[in-house]
C-alpha cells in the first residue's frame, strides 16, 4: 500500500471494514493503529497553549485511538460525527440526554431495550421529562400522538426481544414536518444491514458490546449523528466526561475488521435455526423478520439487507416453569446469559411484563443467539433436549 485511498470512492461493506480507521503510512507501517493511552497532552510551547492550537487537548476529549474508532463508525454510519461511551446503555442514555430537556415529551417504542426505559421512568422523569411508549406497528400513525412539546422519538427495529418491525421511514416523515428529532437503537442490524441516517433518522446507537465487539469480551457503545443533531449529542457527551479505555477501543476496532463475515454467518445460522424451530411442534411461533411468515417481513425486506443471529420462539402453552427448566438444562452448546452479538450461542427466556401494551404470547418465550458453531451441531443439541420439555 503506498498510497492512501480517495475517500471519495465508495466501497463494499467488506472492503471499508477492512479499509477503514487506520493508516499504515501514518503508523510507521504497522497495519494497526496504535493504542494511545494517557490522561496529559503537552503543547509545544506557551504560545500555542495560550491559543489552544493543539490537535488534542486532554485524553478525554480526544486521541488518535479514540479516532480511530469514531472515523471507522464515521464511515460505516455515513455520519456527521460519532462518540463512544462505555457501554450500550450509556450510549442510549447519552442519546436521550442530548435529544429532550425538562418540560418535554418523549416517544418510545414500546419494545425498547428495557433498561433505556427505565432511564425514562426514572432520571428523565425526575428532569421533568414526560415519556410515552407507543405501539411499534404504529408507523405513520405516530402523528396522532405528537404533541407540541413532543421533542424526540426513539425507534428500535427491530425491537428488543419481540422483535417488531417498525416503518422507521414513515415515522421520520411525520417526525421531520413537527421538528421532532428521530433517535434509533440498531444494534440488532448494525450499519451493515440497516443504515438508519440514510433512512432519514438523525441519531443512531449501536451497543457496540454486541456484534462490533463480537467476542464477549467488552462493553462499548456508538452514537452517530447527521449535521442537524451532532453538536448538542457532542455537547452533552462531553458535559458528561465519559470516555472509553484505549484497549476497548482497539479491542473494538479488532472486531470491527472481521463484522462481516462474522454476520454472514450469524444470518446464515439463524436462518437454519428459526426454519428447523418452526417444524417442531413444541413451537407455536418464531419472532425472526427474514421468515416469510413473520409480520414484519415485508418491512424488513423493503429497508434491512440482512438478518443478524437473534431471534426469537414462543412455545405452545402448557409448559411449566419446571419443563423450561429441564429443557434449558439438557441443551450442551447453548449459553445462558445475558448479552449476545459474540462468537458463542445463547439461549435465554424472556416474559414482556412491564411493557405498556399487552403481551401477544400465552406461550413461553425464549430468545436465541445463533453463534458461529457448525450448524448441525446446533440442531442436533436442540433436537435432543426437547424431549425434556415433556418430561
Ligand atoms: C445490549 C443492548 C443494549 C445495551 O448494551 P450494553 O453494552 O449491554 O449496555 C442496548 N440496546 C440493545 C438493543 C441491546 O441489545
Amino acid at each position: 500500500m503506498s498510497a492512501s485511498r480517495d475517500p471519495r470512492t465508495p466501497l463494499g461493506p467488506n472492503t471499508a471494514l477492512v479499509a477503514t480507521g487506520r493508516d499504515p503510512l501514518q503508523q510507521h507501517g504497522f497495519v494497526n493503529p496504535p493504542t494511545y493511552r494517557g490522561s496529559t497532552v503537552l503543547y509545544p510551547n506557551a504560545e500555542d497553549l495560550f491559543a489552544h492550537r493543539n490537535k488534542y487537548s486532554y485524553g478525554r476529549r480526544g486521541s488518535p485511538t479514540i479516532d480511530a474508532l469514531t472515523g471507522a463508525i464515521n464511515e460505516l454510519e455515513g455520519a456527521a460525527g460519532t462518540v463512544l461511551t462505555p457501554s450500550g446503555l450509556s450510549a442510549v442514555t447519552t442519546a436521550m440526554l442530548s435529544a429532550v430537556r425538562a418540560g418535554d415529551h418523549f416517544l418510545v417504542v414500546d419494545s425498547a431495550y428495557n433498561p433505556g426505559r427505565h432511564f425514562c421512568d426514572t432520571t428523565l422523569k425526575d428532569f421533568g421529562v414526560e415519556t410515552t411508549y407507543y405501539d411499534p406497528l404504529v408507523g405513520a400513525g405516530i402523528a396522532d400522538l405528537i404533541r407540541p412539546n413532543t421533542k424526540a422519538i426513539l425507534t428500535e427495529s427491530p425491537g428488543s426481544l419481540t422483535f417488531d418491525v417498525q416503518d422507521v421511514p414513515a415515522i421520520v416523515e411525520v417526525a421531520h414536518r413537527a421538528g421532532v428529532l428521530v433517535l434509533m437503537d440498531n444494534t440488532w442490524a448494525t450499519p451493515l444491514f440497516f443504515k438508519p441516517l440514510e433512512h432519514g433518522v438523525d441519531i443512531s446507537i449501536q451497543a457496540g458490546t454486541k456484534y462490533i465487539s463480537g467476542h464477549s469480551d467488552i462493553m462499548i457503545g456508538t452514537v452517530s449523528a447527521n449535521r442537524d443533531a451532532w453538536a448538542r449529542l457532542h455537547n452533552t457527551h462531553g458535559n458528561l466526561g465519559l470516555t472509553v479505555g484505549p484497549d476497548d477501543i482497539s479491542l473494538a476496532l479488532r472486531g470491527l475488521r472481521t463484522m462481516g463475515i462474522r454476520l454472514a454467518r450469524h444470518q446464515e445460522t439463524g436462518f437454519a435455526l428459526a426454519r428447523w424451530l418452526q417444524s417442531r411442534p413444541e413451537v407455536a411461533q418464531v419472532m425472526h423478520p427474514g421468515l416469510e411468515t413473520d409480520p414484519g417481513h415485508a418491512i424488513w425486506k423493503r429497508d434491512f439487507s440482512g438478518a443478524s443471529g437473534l431471534f426469537g420462539f414462543e412455545l405452545r402453552e402448557g409448559y411449566s416453569q419446571a419443563d423450561i427448566e429441564r429443557f434449558l438444562n439438557s441443551l450442551t452448546l447453548y449459553g445462558m446469559g445475558y448479552s449476545w452479538g459474540g462468537f458463542e450461542s445463547l439461549i435465554i427466556p424472556f416474559d414482556t411484563r412491564g411493557r405498556s401494551l399487552p403481551s401477544r404470547f400465552k406461550g413461553r418465550t425464549l430468545r436465541i443467539h445463533a453463534g458461529l458453531e457448525d450448524v448441525e451441531d446446533l440442531i442436533a443439541d436442540l433436537d435432543r433436549a426437547f424431549p425434556a420439555l415433556r418430561g
